[in-house]
C-alpha cells in the first residue's frame, strides 16, 4: 500500500509525526493493495498548548489535526493504537504492531487531553540509550514532558556507566563532559517531538557555596571556602556544609550576597539553557537543617523563599526571559508564607511534593479537614497522613492560584514492594483521577525510568490516564495482558494480582516494624506462589514478556524468601537469602537491563528496608 503524507515540508514535530504514522503504516498494512494519503497539520491555524486533536479518515485518507505540533504527534500515536498498536514499554521490542487491512483504517473522534502537566522525571541508574527510548516512549503513551534533574543529569547516567552496586560488571569511565553530550542528545530527542523539558531542581544552593559540580547527592571532598560561609545556614552556631552535603545544605537567605547569587545564577542559567521550559528553583534536599541566624529567625523560609523567587522572576523580566520558573512544596515550604506574595504569578507553577506519603492508599480528599500544624524551626516532623499533605497543599493555595502539579512517587522506591504492578497501577489510576478536586493541572513522576518488573503497566496506565481522567484502569489492565500474554492473559493477571495483595510498599520501603510475623507469612505464600508458576514450565518458550515473566518469578522468589526471614528476625539467613538475590539479578543484569534497575533495588533495599550494605560479591 502506497502511504502519502501531506504537507511534506512541515514543522519539525509534524514532520516527525509524519515519518512514524508512514513507517507503522507501512508495517501494518504489508502486502495490502491501495492508496492512503493522510494530511497532518494544527487545527485553525491557532496553537493552543493544552492537548487535543482530531482524527478523521476513511479508507482512502483524511487528516489528524492538533492543537500544537506535539497533539498533532499525540494523535498519530493514539490513532495507531486505536489500530491495534500497543506501546507496552519504551524502546521498539517492547511494541506489538498488528498487521491491518485498508478496511480497519477509518476512524473519526477527538480527543483534548485533561491535564496540562503529564511527565517522569529521571531517577535511578540509566544508560544514554534507556533515556532515548523512554523519551521516545512518552508521547506514544500520552504523556508530554520530561524533567532531566540538576544542571546536568550527571549521576544517574554515571552510576549505570560505573555500574555502581553491581560487582559483576566492569565499570565505564563516565566524564561530566560525556553527560554533556547526552543531555545535548536529549535535548535534541525532546525537541523533535516537542516535548516540554524541565530542569535543574535541587543543586543551586550548593552553588551559591561555590561548590561548581553539584550534579548529585555526593559529599564533597573540598572545604567551604572561607569567604562563602557567610552565605551558608547557621546549624548550632557553626556554617558548614551539611553532613559534608552541597546539595543538602541550606542558605543564609536574609544575607543579601546570598540573594544576589542565587538570583544571578538561576538568571544566567535560563538565559545560556533557552531549551528549556521549565525551570525548577528548590532549596536543599534535607530537611531541619535551616539558617539558625537571628535574622532569618524573624520570618520563615517560605517567606524568603517566595522573596528570593520575586527577585528572580524580576530579572527575568528585565532580560526578556520567558522561563517559567517551578517552585516546590516540600519539607519546611509545605508551611506556606505569613507575608510575601508571588508578584507575577503567570511566571510561576506550583509542585506539591508529598514525598512521605504512603503508597498502599490513594490521596484521600473524603476525611475531616486536618489543620497545619505549628511551625518550629528545625524541628519539623514530615506529614505521613495524605490529609494532612493535603492540608499544607490547601494552605499554599489559598495564597496562589497558578498553574500547579503533584510531584509523586509511585515508582520511585515504592514500586518494589508491589511485586505485581497491578495494585500500584490501581493506585496510580485512583490518584490521578483525584487531581482535578485537589485543584492541580497534572502531575510529574519521579522515577526509576527502568521499572518493568514484572512489565511497564504503572507507566502505561499513568500516562493514558493523564491525557483521558476517566480512562477505566480494568480496561487498560485488560488491554496490556493481552497484548503481553496473548496466549494465557488471564493466568499471568491473576498471579501478578495475588502478588500484589500480598506484598507490602510500606515494609519494603521502611515503615514499619521489621519483625512482623504477618509479612513473614505473606512472604512465603508469595515464594510458594513463584515456585508454582516456575514449576509449571508451560510458558510459551518465546516471546520478549514471556521470558520476562520467567525471570520475574525467580526474582521474586529470592527477594521474598530473603523478606521473609527478615521479618521473622532471623538475621543470618535473611542475609544469606539476600546474597543470593543480588548475585542473580547482578549477574542477570545484562539480559533484563531495560526492565529492573539493579542499582536502585540494591539501594532501597538496604537503605529502607533493612538488609545489610553489600560489599564486593565474590565469596557467594
Ligand atoms: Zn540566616
Amino acid at each position: 500500500m502506497e502511504i502519502i503524507i501531506n504537507p511534506r515540508n512541515a514543522e519539525k514535530t509534524v514532520s516527525f509525526a509524519g515519518e512514524e504514522l508512514r513507517r507503522y503504516l507501512a508495517r501494518m498494512l504489508d502486502g495490502e493493495e491501495g492508496v492512503f494519503s493522510v494530511f497532518l497539520g494544527i487545527r485553525d491555524g491557532a496553537e493552543d498548548k493544552m492537548d487535543s486533536y482530531t482524527v478523521s479518515v476513511d479508507s482512502a485518507g483524511g487528516r489528524i489535526l492538533g492543537s500544537n505540533p506535539r497533539s498533532v504527534l499525540l494523535g498519530v500515536y493514539d490513532y495507531l493504537r486505536r489500530l491495534g498498536c500497543r506501546f507496552l514499554g519504551p524502546g521498539k521490542a517492547m511494541e506489538v504492531v498488528p498487521h491491518i487491512r485498508p478496511g480497519d483504517l477509518p476512524a473519526d473522534y477527538a480527543r483534548k487531553a485533561s491535564f496540562l502537566h503529564r511527565g517522569v522525571c529521571i531517577e535511578g541508574a540509566d544508560s544514554a540509550g534507556n533515556v532515548l527510548d523512554f523519551i521516545d516512549w512518552l508521547p506514544k503513551v500520552g504523556y508530554n514532558s520530561f524533567f532531566l534533574q540538576f544542571q546536568v543529569p550527571y549521576a544517574f547516567l554515571a552510576r549505570w556507566y560505573h555500574h555502581d552496586l553491581n560487582p559483576f560488571a566492569q565499570p565505564e569511565a563516565f566524564t561530566m563532559a560525556e553527560a554533556e553530550d547526552c543531555c545535548a542528545l536529549f535535548a535534541a530527542a525532546m525537541e523533535k517531538r516537542s516535548l516540554l523539558l524541565h530542569k535543574v531542581g535541587h543543586g543551586w544552593t550548593g552553588r551559591v557555596l561555590g561548590c561548581e559540580t553539584v550534579d548529585s547527592w555526593n559529599p564533597t571532598e573540598t572545604p567551604m571556602p572561607e569567604d562563602k560561609r557567610p552565605l551558608a545556614a547557621e546549624i548550632g552556631g557553626k556554617r558548614d556544609f551539611y553532613m559534608g552535603i552541597p546539595a543538602n545544605t541550606n542558605l543564609c537567605l536574609s544575607n543579601p550576597e546570598t540573594f544576589r547569587i542565587f538570583a544571578d545564577l538561576v538568571t544566567e542559567y535560563a538565559a545560556a539553557n533557552p531549551e528549556a521550559d521549565y525551570l525548577h528553583v528548590w532549596l536543599a534536599d534535607d530537611y531541619n537543617n535551616v539558617c539558625e541566624c537571628e535574622k532569618c529567625r524573624q520570618t520563615t523560609v517560605s517567606d524568603q523563599y517566595v522573596a528570593l523567587l520575586n527577585e528572580i522572576d524580576r530579572r527575568l523580566t528585565e532580560k526578556h526571559l520567558n522561563t517559567r520558573l517551578v517552585f516546590l512544596l516540600y519539607q519546611e515550604l509545605l508551611w506556606p508564607p505569613q507575608r510575601e506574595r508571588l508578584h507575577n504569578p503567570d511566571r510561576f507553577v506550583l509542585m506539591f511534593a508529598p514525598i512521605s506519603r504512603t503508597f498502599e492508599a490513594s490521596y484521600d480528599l473524603s476525611g475531616i479537614q486536618e489543620e497545619i500544624p505549628p511551625y518550629s524551626r528545625n524541628r519539623i516532623t514530615l506529614p505521613t497522613s495524605l490529609g494532612q499533605n493535603l492540608a499544607f497543599l490547601r494552605g499554599w493555595q489559598a495564597r496562589f492560584q497558578g498553574e500547579s502539579f503533584v510531584y509523586d512517587y509511585p515508582l520511585g522506591r515504592a514500586h518494589y514492594g508491589d511485586f505485581g504492578y497491578v495494585g500500584l497501577s490501581r493506585i496510580i489510576s485512583q490518584d490521578i483521577r483525584k487531581l482535578r478536586r485537589m485543584g492541580l493541572d497534572g502531575y510529574i513522576s519521579c522515577q526509576e525510568l527502568r521499572a518493568g518488573m514484572p512489565n511497564m503497566l504503572p507507566n502505561y496506565v499513568m500516562g493514558y490516564t493523564l491525557f483521558d481522567e476517566t480512562a477505566d484502569v480494568e480496561t487498560l489492565i485488560r488491554e496490556y495482558y493481552e497484548a503481553a500474554y496473548p496466549e494465557e492473559p488471564q493466568r499471568v493477571l491473576a498471579h501478578m494480582e495475588r502478588l500484589s495483595e500480598l506484598g507490602s510498599c510500606d515494609y519494603v520501603n521502611g515503615k514499619g516494624p521489621r519483625v512482623n510475623p504477618d509479612i513473614a507469612a505473606r512472604m512465603a505464600e508469595i515464594a510458594e506462589s513463584c515456585r508454582q508458576q516456575l514449576a509449571r514450565g508451560d510458558t510459551p518458550a518465546s516471546g520478549l514478556w514471556w521470558r520476562v515473566f520467567r525471570y520475574h518469578n525467580e526474582y521474586i522468589l529470592r527477594l521474598s524468601r530473603a523478606l521473609e526471614a527478615l521479618a521473622l528476625g532471623q538475621e543470618e539467613e535473611s542475609e544469606a537469602r539476600y546474597r543470593e538475590f543480588r548475585d542473580l539479578i547482578c549477574r542477570a543484569e545484562p539480559e533484563f537491563q531495560p526492565f529492573l534497575d539493579v542499582y536502585r533495588v540494591l539501594e532501597v533495599t538496604q537503605k529502607y528496608t533493612g538488609f545489610p550494605k553489600t560489599g564486593p560479591l565474590h565469596a557467594i
